[in-house]
């Protein structure tokens, strides 16, 4: 029986030759997730970014310093999570995906989960809760809620940090605010995981 680092690597070595949608012609890198391959929570967003392709790795830009930074605000360190995108190539000036290239990259978002199998998933913004939900939805709409997926699992839909950096406010109710409190939860659910 295979490991689950040796089924997570045949899933990469499958990215890095997919050619199946139009955001191969753009890539320099493919950029399948990182982290541990035991995580009860993984982390969705939408796509890489400039340097995620650069690079090969998920949320290492702006926008992944301070994921990393909320993280570490309730002690929780990025290799005890799984992070990864919906789409594993960068869609060319980070606009959104498509619906056809998110159906063309999915089986290998749901080839990690099933490697995976984490008891929480954290779409990171609209396009990522989209992509669970099966429709077009406001993460504003959402964020902060437990949503039962596949029977399982539940999601746990979070504000994209890209939209936090463009939102900089820490009034009360703002989306830095109810992010805040949504890491909160995460730790708790963390925390319960731990004292299974
Ligand atoms: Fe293949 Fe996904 Fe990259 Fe499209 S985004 S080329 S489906 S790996």
């Amino acid at each position: 029986m295979l490991t689950k680092q040796e089924m997570m690597d045949a899933i990469k070595s499958r990215v890095e030759q997919c050619f199946s949608c139009p955001l191969s012609n753009f890539r320099t890198n493919t950029v399948l997730g990182e982290g541990d391959l035991d995580a009860p929570i993984m982390f969705v967003g939408e796509g890489p970014g400039a340097d995620e392709d650069k690079t090969g790795r998920p949320f290492v830009g702006r926008a992944g310093q301070l994921l990393t930074k909320i993280l570490e605000s309730v002690e929780i360190k990025r290799e005890q999570v799984y992070i990864c995108n919906v789409v594993k190539c960068r869609p060319p000036g980070n606009r959104v995906p498509s619906k056809e290239e998110q159906r063309a990259c999915a089986h290998f978002l749901l080839g990690q989960i099933a490697v995976i199998n984490p008891q929480i998933i954290v779409p990171l913004g609209s396009t990522a809760l989209g992509f669970f939900m099966g429709k077009s939805v406001s993460i504003g709409e959402y964020r902060g809620t437990e949503i039962k997926w596949k029977g399982n699992k539940t999601l746990f839909p979070m504000f994209h940090p890209s939209f936090l950096l463009r939102n900089p406010s820490r009034a009360k109710g703002s989306p830095k605010d109810l992010t805040w409190r949504d890491i909160k939860k995460i730790r708790s659910y963390l925390d319960e995981y731990k004292r299974r």
